[in-house]
């Protein structure tokens, strides 16, 4: 029972590696499904693990209101919630609480907030936090940040830059008071191994905390954020924050680039929230090694196919009659089975089989492009075959609409 992450190639900035963790093993570089309410929209977990994805996300905010973490611990963590064994990870609910424009007040304690299901009132601290993770029981929990917009100026980038590094320093605080309350086992730093507790009902699971780099898309703000949190810890991974949240592709491409540079290249690295097929590509080159992203599932719900020659809105008249898979490339369970014209059928009649099948195609797409990357960087090839794959992929942009 435990973590490691092992660098086994390289090829420029891109990277491929382990990362393991007590419930099993993942490949990177690696796409995560994201699971928000500990269900990946529409799929079962059965269907994940048949295509290869390896770790799912579960969002804390949303299981922190629905059902409550503490009903989910009770009923022996959100892997055995929601019937999903393999690794797991959560994010803070920063993310989410930030994006809650009325609904909240921010502090340099915490965030209180009003829920968006039923206005309720609640408070996310660091340390609180903490303990709903734990709750949870992911194998990964990610740091409480202070999230903004993707063009916010300097000085509320810096504002909230810092706050979010004396925020990480909290956290890692509370992580381990509740280690050692939890296991009685000491101080075992940040990733510490975890035991279960004879005769507990909720085995004590193991878990690593991730701190996050933050300063929105200023250069010298996300290296004195990298720098300040190696400071603080050797770390296991670093999250990557702040980004696809309304700057520009080049600004945010150019902060992976800065950050890259600044993190140990040892350590996993994890492009929080990104994204679409492109963006994946982009930042393996730059070094990611872990994604997630609601887009697969969302779009696959909308009717919207990622394919190797972009996104194809699957409702488009142009396929009723159209007999070939959503991508002649692609060796889901959709595309080996059914035609665009059956698809765009499904989506026409309102029948619930169409958007599990695009989401299903969608997420398969992204782990089995994640897949094949991290082939291309083992056997040397990385550099030339996703300067190919971005061509292609940009070369016929199919409208969306
Ligand atoms: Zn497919």
């Amino acid at each position: 029972m435990t973590f490691t992450f092992d660098r086994i190639a390289s090829a420029g900035a891109a990277r491929a590696g382990v990362l393991m963790t007590p419930h099993g093993r993942v490949d990177t570089p690696a796409f995560m499904a994201v699971g928000t309410a500990a269900t990946v929209k529409a799929l079962d977990p059965l269907e994940l693990e048949a295509i290869g994805c390896q770790m799912i996300l579960a969002n804390t905010y949303h299981l922190h209101l629905r059902p409550g973490d503490e009903i989910v611990r009770s009923l022996g963590g959100v892997h055995r919630f929601m019937g999903w064994d393999g690794p797991m990870l959560t994010d803070s609910g920063g993310f989410q609480v930030f994006s809650l424009e009325s609904l909240r007040t921010v502090s340099e304690d915490g965030v209180e907030f009003r829920s968006h299901i039923d206005g309720s009132r609640h408070r996310f601290t660091p340390e609180s936090v903490m303990q709903i993770e734990r709750n949870l029981g992911a194998d990964v929990i990610m740091q409480f940040d202070h999230v903004i917009p993707g063009q916010s100026v300097e000085a509320d980038a810096r504002d909230a830059s810092e706050r979010s590094i004396r925020w990480l320093v909290r956290c890692r605080t509370e992580f381990e008071r509740i280690a050692q309350r939890e296991q009685g086992t000491g101080n075992r730093g940040p990733y510490f191994q975890g035991a279960s507790v004879p005769g507990s009902l909720f085995p004590v699971p193991a878990q690593v905390l991730f701190p996050i780099v933050q300063g929105g898309i200023h250069s010298t703000l996300r290296r004195e954020a990298s720098r300040a949190i190696r400071s603080i810890d050797d770390w296991l991974g670093y999250g990557i924050g702040g980004l696809s949240v309304g700057e520009s592709k080049p600004d945010m491409y150019a902060m992976l680039d800065v950050v890259n540079e600044e993190l140990p290249t040892d350590r996993a690295r994890y492009l929080m929230g990104v994204g679409f097929p492109e963006d994946l590509v982009e930042g393996v080159r730059r070094g990611v090694d872990m994604f997630d992203c609601v887009a697969p599932t969302r779009m696959g719900r909308n009717g919207t196919a990622f394919t190797a020659d972009g996104r194809v809105n699957v409702r488009r008249a142009e396929l009723k009659a159209d007999p070939r898979p959503l991508d002649e490339t692609c060796e889901c369970s959709t595309c080996k089975r059914f035609s665009r014209a059956y698809i765009r059928h499904l989506f026409v009649a309102d029948e619930i089989l169409g958007l599990r099948l695009v989401s299903l195609h969608n997420v398969h797409f992204l782990v089995a492009l994640m897949r094949r990357s991290r082939a291309a960087v083992i056997d040397g090839t990385f550099d030339a075959w996703s300067r190919d794959w971005l061509a292609r992929y940009h070369t016929r942009p199919t409208p969306v609409s």
